[in-house]
């Protein structure tokens, strides 16, 4: 589709350009919480989603599940690291780097200071969302025979599983997709959805062993810069094949 092409979504003026590397974004026009859609722009390249105002709170969770497709479809060969300056697609102020919490779950995003909206990796989309959560030991012993190496979800460094819990570069603590909260928002996609309901025993068990080593081989053997994997990416893979391999 060309870039400036109207689609006939919401935003006035054409596809927003991203804060991180300028080039437009694809909108993702998804399901509300109450009725209605929330269109949201995603880039690629920088992995990153851009929420008009408070877009992001209004997602329902059937939204929030075809969002997890649209960023596995969107997952590029290399992702590129975010400049230390991003500016508002609206208004071209700077962004300024937020940490929030909620409950007990710690995330970040660029928040446009005159109320635009905000810019957030999917990582911490994902942590905004509590859609992840640390690896807990039997996992890690589990996930170290498989691999040694891992890309740290939230900044792309290497991790050494056997030597470190936590990302040495940017501390950020090692995670996988949380699948009590996906098979929770599954359930909800079942009875939102009378068709095209997802068999029970994908819900269950969709981080089970066998699969999430199925889909670290297939990424390992798709990146072209080594084979560092990304334990998130790997998990929404799983979810994505689970979910969307009819759909
Ligand atoms: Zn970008
Ligand atoms: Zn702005
Ligand atoms: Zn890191």
């Amino acid at each position: 589709m060309p870039s400036g092409a109207p689609d006939g979504t919401a935003h006035a003026g054409g596809p927003l350009d991203c804060p991180g590397c300028r080039t437009p974004m694809r909108r993702v026009d998804l399901d509300r919480k109450h009725h209605g859609r929330v269109v949201v722009d995603l880039c690629n390249a920088c992995q990153a989603l851009w929420f008009d105002a408070l877009e992001s709170l209004h997602l329902s969770p059937v939204g929030t599940l075809a969002l997890f497709r649209a960023i596995h479809a969107a997952r590029p060969e290399a992702r590129r690291a975010l400049p230390s300056r991003v500016s508002c697609p609206r208004c071209d102020t700077p962004l300024t780097l937020t940490h929030d919490l909620q409950r007990t779950t710690r995330f970040s995003y660029y928040r446009c200071r005159h109320g635009h909206g905000r810019f957030t990796p999917f990582l911490q989309f994902l942590r905004e969302k509590d859609f992840v959560r640390p690896v807990p030991p039997d996992e890690l012993k589990r996930l170290k025979k498989l691999v040694r190496i891992i890309r740290c979800s939230s900044c792309g460094a290497p991790v050494d599983l056997e030597r470190a819990t936590a990302c040495g570069y940017c501390r950020a603590p090692i995670v996988v997709l949380d699948p009590d909260a996906v098979t929770k928002a599954i359930r909800q996609l079942d009875t939102a959805e009378t068709h095209a309901a997802p068999p029970d025993q994908n819900a269950a068990g969709f981080l089970e062993a066998a699969r999430f080593e199925r889909e670290m081989k297939r990424e390992q053997a798709r990146g072209s810069q080594g084979s560092m994997v990304d334990l998130v990416s790997v998990g929404i893979g799983v979810l994505a094949a689970a979910l969307f391999a009819r759909g």
